[in-house]
């Protein structure tokens, strides 16, 4: 580790903050305008300024800002995706669910997909990005994480296969709108019951939307909505991929089973946490 990682380093970790040297690594990479891998071996000196910037980002840090929202990117699957105060932070636990739905979606030569709550856009993008024959379509009900996710979309080159809108699941218009003949869905809605909201880590319930987070009194009330709405909508044989928080799989598949889907698969992130639920209709 070189002396200006070493520094950043201590300095997070005195704080308790998991990863410190990764996170150390992201700051001078950021500062400097180089790649993270290069500061494992090397790190070209700091002048003033970059020597201020990152001192402020490490202060900011100390204070529990998630450090995406800090430099506005944060990698996800095999991009970086920009993010903002107005969009959930990518996580690593996101992407057990779209690795299975590119190997779905590839399987099947699937030409349409829904993604149901898109915030910076993660998943539908990282999806496209991987299986050529595919078209989507992405639903916020946030205007501002829609801009975010179309920034992405251009940024990916992915602009002319997805379409944006703005709308809920809750919309009574929702499925006529959007429509019925999509291959695949995939959705990661809030999910927090309200009640455990005030235990989250503050870089999560400070700094992504509560939007995106409430999952109203037991955690539920969305995936009720997505279970009614995501049938009408998905094709017949079509799968869809749900990520649920910790220990709510059962929960969320016997919603959807009621619905009329079929469970498939339930599978563990790399946390070991059963993660994404499949199901078919
Ligand atoms: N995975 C997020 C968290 O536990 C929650 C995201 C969500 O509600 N979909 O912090």
């Amino acid at each position: 580790m070189t002396d200006a990682v070493q520094k950043i380093t201590e300095k997070l970790k005195a704080h308790q903050i998991e990863d410190a040297g990764l996170e150390a690594r992201l700051i001078l990479a950021f500062v400097l305008g180089v790649d993270e891998n290069e500061l494992f071996f090397a790190c070209p000196p700091l002048n003033e300024d970059q020597e201020k910037r990152a001192e402020e980002l490490v202060q900011k840090r100390l204070q529990h800002y998630p450090l995406c929202k800090l430099l506005g990117q944060k990698g996800f699957y095999k991009y970086d995706f920009i993010v903002s105060k107005d969009v959930l932070s990518p996580r690593p636990d996101t992407e057990i669910l779209v690795e299975a739905a590119i190997k779905y979606a590839k399987e099947k030569g699937a030409k349409k997909i829904l993604d149901l709550g898109t915030g910076s856009g993660c998943i539908i993008l990282s999806v496209l990005g991987d299986v050529a024959s595919l078209n989507g379509v992405a639903l916020d009900s946030s205007e501002k994480a829609i801009k975010i996710a179309a920034q992405n979309a251009q940024k990916l080159g992915l602009e002319n296969r997805v379409k944006f809108a703005k709308g809920s699941w809750f919309d009574v218009d929702i499925v006529s709108r959007l429509g019925q003949d999509f291959d695949l869905i995939v959705t990661n809605p809030p999910y927090i019951p309200t009640q455990d909201i005030a235990d989250l880590a503050e870089e999560v319930k400070a700094h992504d939307p509560m939007q995106a987070l409430d999952g109203g009194e037991d955690g539920m009330v969305h995936y009720k909505q997505i279970a009614k709405v995501g049938y009408q909508m998905l094709k017949k044989g079509g799968k869809i991929f749900i990520e649920g928080g910790i220990g709510q799989e059962k929960q969320i598949a016997d919603i959807f089973v009621k619905e009329g889907f079929l469970l498939v698969d339930i599978l563990k992130d790399y946390g070991g946490i059963n993660r994404c639920i499949i199901l078919k209709k």
